[in-house]
């Protein structure tokens, strides 16, 4: 994945988010990601888990599908704290690095000029 440090915050986030709503496990992880744009292999995504579940954010369990098991992750209360605390940050970042550029006033001469300086 492309920029893969600076967006994995992101991703943590979009884990959270649905581990909030329902079980998760690694390949629909990876599924619904891909419809976001992120491109992860299981490579990435399991240790990715794993670290969120040491850290407290993920709690999981092993269901037994046919001769395989399968992990499934949920938010823990920590990590429905943390997602809630990033969601009020991202709407501030957002809100700042999205805020359209004031297009009634065109740079004037002499700001233009000072850029020149
Ligand atoms: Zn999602």
């Amino acid at each position: 994945m492309e920029h893969q440090d600076l967006l994995a915050g992101f991703v943590r986030l979009h884990v959270l988010h649905h581990a909030v709503e329902h079980e998760i496990y690694g390949l629909w992880m990876i599924e619904e990601l891909a419809h976001h744009g992120y491109r992860l292999s299981p490579g990435t995504l399991y240790p990715m888990l794993h670290a969120m579940e040491t850290r407290g954010y993920l709690t999981s369990r092993t269901e037994r599908v046919g001769r395989t098991a399968r992990k499934l992750y949920r938010a823990t209360a920590f990590g429905k704290q943390g997602l809630a605390l990033a969601k009020l940050r991202g709407r501030e970042f957002m809100g700042e690095a999205l805020k359209e550029a004031p297009s009634a006033e065109p740079p004037t001469r002499e700001a233009a000029d000072d850029a020149d300086a």
